[in-house]
C-alpha cells in the first residue's frame, strides 16, 4: 500500500520543536519576530502574507507587515530593507517575490543581511547551501522537502534522487541538500532528453517543474518515494501537483499529495527559521 506523506503531520512535529525553542526565548524576554515586506497588492502575496501571519501568531511568532506602494522606487525598497536589517527586534525578513518589473529583485535580496534572510534568497544564503557552511538559511521549500523525507525516515545515503526542475528556489538548492546527505542526484530540466527513463531509474523523485500532472504513471516504478512540489492552479481554481496522484498511488511506495504535502510544511519551516534566527541573535542556541 502506498504511504501518503502528509504535510500536516510533518508541520505538527516541526511546530512542537519550534514551541520548545520559543519557550527558551521567552525565558530571556525575547519574542521571535518576522517582518514581511511586500510591494504592491499581488493577490498571491496578500494571501500568503495573511496565512503566514495567522500561523505565526498561533505559534507565538510576532509579525510586522510592511507594505510599499506598487510605484515604490528601488531606493525606497532598499531603505525599507535597511530599516529592517538594523532593527534588533526583527529576526527574519520575508521579501515577497516576484517584485514589480521596474525593481531589481536580486539587488534588493542581496541587501538583506544573511542572518535575517529566513527564505534563503540572498547570494550569501545560496553560498551557504552550496559550500555546506550553513551561513543563513536554505530556501524554505527545499528545506520542507528535506523535512518530509526525514520525518518519514526515507533513507537518503546511496539512493538515487531525480530532481525535475532547476530553479534557485527549489531544484538547485534541493539537489545540493540531497548531495550533502550522500544521495546521488540527477537534476533534470526542460532540455533533458529521455526524462521518462531517467525518472523511472530513481529511488526518490522530486517533481518541481510547475507542469500539472506531467509525471504520469509511465514515469514511475514500484518502490519509489515521490515528493511533489508543484502547485498548479486550474481555470476552475482547483490545485494539481506535477504528479498524476491517483495514477501514482497504484505504483509508488510513498507520495506527497497536492494540496496537503510540501506546501503545508513550507510555512512552518519559514517560522522555524525566524525562531532559529532569534536564538542566534540572542546567543542562546
Ligand atoms: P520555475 O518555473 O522557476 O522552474 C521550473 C523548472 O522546471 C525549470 O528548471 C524548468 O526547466 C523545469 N521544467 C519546466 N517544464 C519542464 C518539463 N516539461 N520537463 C522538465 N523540466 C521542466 O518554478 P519554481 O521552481 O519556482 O516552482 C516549481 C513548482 O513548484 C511550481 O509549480 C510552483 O508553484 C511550486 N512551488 C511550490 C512551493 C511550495 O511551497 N509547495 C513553493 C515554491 C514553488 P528550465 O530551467 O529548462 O526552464
Amino acid at each position: 500500500m502506498t504511504l501518503i506523506l502528509k504535510g500536516a503531520e510533518v508541520a505538527e512535529a516541526l511546530s512542537q520543536r519550534i514551541a520548545v525553542k520559543i519557550e527558551t526565548l521567552a525565558a530571556s524576554g525575547v519574542t521571535p519576530t518576522l517582518a514581511t515586506l511586500r510591494v504592491g497588492e499581488r493577490g498571491d502575496d496578500v494571501a500568503y502574507e495573511r496565512s503566514a501571519s495567522k500561523s505565526a501568531v498561533r505559534l507565538g511568532v510576532k509579525v510586522e507587515n510592511v507594505v510599499l506602494s506598487l510605484e515604490a522606487s528601488q531606493e525606497e525598497l532598499h531603505k525599507a530593507i535597511e530599516v529592517l536589517n538594523a532593527d534588533p527586534d526583527i529576526h527574519g525578513v520575508l521579501l515577497f517575490n516576484p517584485l514589480p518589473p521596474h525593481l531589481d529583485s536580486q539587488a534588493a535580496s542581496d541587501l538583506l543581511v544573511v542572518e535575517k534572510d529566513i527564505d534563503g534568497i540572498c547570494n550569501l544564503s545560496h553560498a551557504g547551501v552550496y559550500n555546506d557552511k550553513d551561513r543563513g538559511f536554505a530556501p524554505c521549500t527545499a528545506s520542507a522537502c528535506m523535512e518530509i523525507l526525514d520525518h518519514y525516515g526515507i533513507e537518503l545515503a546511496g539512493k538515487h534522487a531525480v530532481v525535475i526542475g532547476r530553479s534557485l528556489v527549489v531544484g538547485k538548492p534541493l539537489a545540493m541538500m540531497l548531495l550533502r546527505r550522500n544521495t546521488t542526484v540527477t537534476v533534470c530540466h526542460s532540455h533533458t532528453r529521455k526524462l521518462k527513463d531517467i525518472v523511472r531509474a530513481a529511488d526518490i523523485v522530486i517533481a518541481c517543474a510547475g507542469q500539472a500532472n506531467m509525471v504520469d504513471a509511465s514515469y514511475l516504478t514500484e518502490g519509489q518515494t515521490v515528493i511533489d512540489v508543484g502547485i498548479n492552479v486550474a481555470e476552475d481554481g482547483s490545485l494539481a501537483g506535477d504528479v498524476a496522484f491517483e495514477a501514482a498511488l497504484d505504483k509508488v511506495a510513498a507520495i506527497t499529495p497536492v494540496p496537503g504535502g510540501v506546501g503545508a510544511v513550507t510555512t512552518m519551516v519559514l517560522l522555524g527559521n525566524v525562531v532559529d534566527s532569534a536564538l542566534k541573535a540572542t546567543a542562546v542556541l
